[in-house]
């Protein structure tokens, strides 16, 4: 039985300009939460994820009252933080959040279709802060025109993602330029060694956190564990396919490749290029290979 659990929310105020998630502007559906209950197993769980949309806009005591895990996340959109919330998610066992920023510049966020300023998400931050230590956001860098300087609000983790221009999301639709692969990746490598001098360590490709804060639920995933998915858009990934430990290279512990030995050629092969470390029969990526693990990973499949 998988003993990690994600469960999605699918509802949302609006539809963010670059979003192709599957997440919908709408009020949630009458008895969403109570039929997700009727789903679950009975756990034991290590780690818990609630994302979305916007798992906040739904009530979500009757999950709060049957859940408990060591790592309980809950994503939050800046407008969902009120002290009633954080109170009712803390006593319900969540012990770290996520908060969706993206920007922190007023004219990006207004673009976005966010609805909130920088200056209203880092007070939704230092909010969640006074009853969550674990607690970090996540950030878009490539969105056209977005201009800012990384602001240290205190972070124990941080998400970074490259905007991909999906054709089904509004941005999709308009005819805007977003910009180019190399200033995206100068742009990352800029927000690197920002967050590194704050102490944030980067752990795996879009993922930056203080010591002993790395996401526990992701790095089940990245490392093959199975992983339950409930709720309308979720994924499970059940029974993994040895090959899906392959995606532990993205982390900054490596791939073992003990039980691959048909992977260690090509692997050899990247060490020689510069892209790969080897200890022992563990490959990590160097910084110049967490650009190009994608198709590093392309080739082992
Ligand atoms: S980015 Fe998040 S809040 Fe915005 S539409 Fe997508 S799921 Fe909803």
């Amino acid at each position: 039985m998988a003993e990690n659990l994600y469960i999605h929310f699918p509802f949302c105020r609006r539809k963010c300009t670059y979003c192709a998630l599957p997440s919908k502007a709408m009020r949630p559906t009458p008895g969403y939460v109570e039929n997700i209950v009727r789903q679950l197993p009975p756990g034991p769980f290590k780690t818990i994820y609630f994302g979305g949309g916007t798992p906040a806009l739904c009530d979500l005591s009757p999950l709060l009252d049957r859940l408990e895990a060591p790592e309980w996340t809950v994503e939050l959109h800046p407008l969902d933080v009120r002290r009633e919330l954080l109170e009712t998610l803390k006593a319900g066992g969540v012990n770290r959040i996520s908060m969706g920023v993206q920007s922190f510049s007023d004219a990006t966020l207004k673009d976005m279709g966010r609805g909130y300023t920088a200056a209203q998400a880092h007070r939704a931050f230092d909010l969640i802060r006074e009853y969550f230590d674990n607690a970090g956001i996540d950030l878009i860098v490539g969105y056209p025109g977005d201009k800012w300087e990384l602001e240290d609000w205190g972070f124990k983790h941080v998400s970074v993602y490259s905007l991909i221009l999906e054709p089904e999301s509004i941005l999709g639709r308009q005819s805007r330029a977003i910009p180019g692969d190399d200033e995206t990746l100068d742009r990352i490598r800029e927000i690197a060694e920002a967050l590194d001098r704050m102490g944030l360590r980067r752990y795996e490709i879009s993922s930056y956190a203080k010591e002993g804060f790395e996401c526990r639920h992701n790095l089940a995933v990245w490392r093959g564990e199975d992983y339950l998915g409930l709720g309308d858009g979720a994924e499970s990934g059940l029974d993994r396919d040895p090959r899906e430990k392959m995606l532990s290279l993205r982390t900054r512990y490596g791939l073992d490749t003990s039980a691959f030995p048909q992977w260690r050629e090509t692997l050899d092969f990247h060490v020689r290029e510069g892209l790969l470390t080897k200890t022992g029969l563990v490959y990590r990526l160097t910084s110049r290979g967490t650009e190009v693990c994608d198709s590093i990973l392309a080739e082992l499949v």
